[in-house]
């Protein structure tokens, strides 16, 4: 019985040791497209019912708390409950930078929060996610009388909302809320890109990547939405 302990507290240390080494270690090691097959596997592990969660731990916690943070993305994410993103990505303590508001909006505070993640802990790669069934695109979509700062919120999501019925005006509402939650994604990126200067520079220098990217609720899939279509223009 001594042995097997002996065995088995031998094996953790080991285990931790492979841990520490298999870290994601110093985001600025990464490129970016190493974090975003980062996170696409553990999308991939989380929707087969597989996720590994072994950096949620207390070494982890302790790990972390002394040497800092560097994760290895920013994801700018709905605050909408069912999309919690170290889970959906099956990532641990301070692997992700998180940004999370109603909409995945671009207002001056998840513009500062990116350019912190993304200037200021080096993350490689910057992921706008939205999802189906978004309260707050809905929102937009449905209109109606809003009450308290919801309506300014809303505001925010509008363009989207309008671009999408202009191209999807005959469909249905799903077709539109759906096209209006890319199309949302879609102009957070632009926003980003055009209102962070500092981001579009690291576009520019290869060492940043923006994606957007669209969570479906029932599944847990992401689907990815790549770069903005007109990323070229942004980054002159
Ligand atoms: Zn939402």
């Amino acid at each position: 019985m001594i042995a097997c302990r002996e065995i088995l507290k031998k094996l953790l240390s080991i285990s931790v040791l492979v841990g520490v080494i298999q870290s994601p270690a110093l985001a600025t090691e990464i490129t970016p497209d190493v974090a975003l097959a980062r996170l696409k596997a553990g999308n991939k592990r989380y929707v087969q019912g597989k996720s590994a969660q072994l950096r949620i731990d207390a070494l982890r916690r302790a790990e972390t708390a002394q040497n800092g943070q560097k994760p290895i993305a920013t994801v700018l994410g709905c605050s909408d409950a069912r999309v919690p993103v170290e889970l959906i990505f099956d990532q641990g303590f301070a692997d992700v930078f998180v940004i999370r508001v109603a909409g995945n909006v671009c207002g001056t505070a998840e513009l500062a929060s990116a350019e912190y993640g993304c200037k200021y802990l080096n993350t490689p790669l910057l992921v706008v996610l939205g999802h189906s069934s978004c309260g707050a695109v809905d929102g937009a979509v449905s209109g109606g009388q809003l009450r308290g700062s919801i309506p300014q919120l809303i505001e925010m999501i509008q363009p989207a909302v309008d671009k999408a019925r202009k191209e999807h005006g005959k469909a249905s509402k799903e077709v539109l809320l759906n096209a209006a939650i890319q199309e949302n994604v879609f102009n957070t990126m632009s926003c980003l890109l055009k209102k962070g200067p500092g981001l579009a520079a690291l576009v520019k220098e290869g060492k940043l990547k923006v994606v957007g990217a669209v969570r479906n609720l029932h599944s847990g899939e992401i689907t990815w939405l790549g770069t903005h279509p007109q990323q070229d223009k942004f980054i002159r």
